[in-house]
């Protein structure tokens, strides 16, 4: 297999303990499997971005021996190849634009009698689905995937080419650390967005097309990414793209038991002893101590067991 990894940090601040996780498990992956490690700086929410920061993120992973075997691909430079996937997704029914704004569609919720909890997602009740009237004359504002079946008919065969969605849009994976996984993503999210209405392109399609571009054969990030992966492999499906396996890492936790990150101030890598936090980051991946002096020595030695322990058949030895 010719095995092609990434790590694709988003450039809104230096890393943190947690990112180091997501990080150095990816690179371990990569090398188990004789594999490649590529890094894709994921700059998509531009305004959220502060310029530089993905020339930290790059050079606190050199500091850790984590070197990109290919050159970064920036997100903020791929809109053409993010067009022309949605102009594939509208060509094939797949996408359409919508009108609504966020109160649109509480109002639309509670008109069905769903009453949203604060904090939880707003599945999208399809408003401006063309079937439904479309924008009705409005303006569109972002651009959505059609969760389950097709409007051309294919998918149930109705005469009027429209799946119900109800259960097609359940989606069932298998990720390596936490098993069989699923989703109706129909019930939990509904028709998501793919270009916002501030003109950016969602995170969804951008991870989707640049890990299909970029041959990606392994996925390895933190499990506050794993919800996405549902959406990703509808669209991935959707746009013919192969679907890569996945595997979602621990997250670290601040003492008072939230997720690190940026947004909760999480502090940016202490790197004075690189080997020190990468040791750090894989006591949280159930890596044992390994002792070295440099991070490059340390990387090496931690690579059998980290094979050991994915049951990555050893490098050399054939089965
Ligand atoms: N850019 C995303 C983040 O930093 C990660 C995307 C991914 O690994 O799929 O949270």
């Amino acid at each position: 297999m010719n095995y092609r990894g990434r790590f694709a940090p988003s450039p809104t601040g230096p890393l943190h303990a947690g990112s180091l996780v997501a990080a150095l498990a990816s690179w371990l992956d990569a090398r188990a499997h004789g594999g490649r490690w590529l890094v894709r700086i994921e700059d998509v929410d531009h305004p959220r971005c502060p310029p530089g920061t993905d020339a930290v993120v790059l050079a606190q992973l050199a500091a850790c021996g984590l070197m990109p075997d290919e050159t970064p691909w920036v997100q903020s430079r791929r809109g053409d190849a993010y067009r022309q996937a949605l102009a594939s997704l509208v060509a094939s029914g797949r996408a359409y634009p919508c009108a609504c704004t966020r109160r649109d569609i509480d109002a639309a919720l509670a008109a069905r009698g769903v009453v949203r909890q604060r904090f939880s997602e707003r599945p999208y009740p399809g408003t401006c689905r063309p079937e439904n009237g479309g924008l009705g004359g409005r303006p569109a504002r972002a651009w959505r995937f059609r969760v389950g079946g097709s409007s051309d008919g294919s998918s149930d065969g109705s005469a009027e080419g429209i799946s119900d969605g109800s259960t097609d849009g359940r989606v069932e994976w298998w990720d390596r650390r936490l098993g069989e996984q699923a989703q109706d993503v129909a019930a939990a999210v509904g028709d998501f967005v793919l270009k916002r209405a501030d003109g950016l392109w969602a995170y969804q399609l951008a991870v989707v097309v640049d890990d299909g571009a970029q041959g990606i054969t392994h996925v390895v990030r933190g499990e506050d990414l794993a919800d996405n992966t549902a959406r990703q492999i509808l669209l991935q499906r959707a746009l013919g793209l192969p679907l890569p396996s996945y595997l979602h890492t621990p997250l670290v936790r601040s003492a008072d038991g939230h997720k690190l990150s940026k947004q909760n101030g999480a502090a940016a890598l202490d790197l004075s002893e690189p080997v020190r936090a990468l040791q750090a980051a894989a006591a949280v991946l159930g890596l044992p101590e390994i002792a070295a002096h440099t991070s490059a020595d340390w990387l090496e030695r931690t690579v059998p067991a980290w094979a050991g322990m994915m049951r990555v058949p050893i490098l050399g030895v054939s089965r």
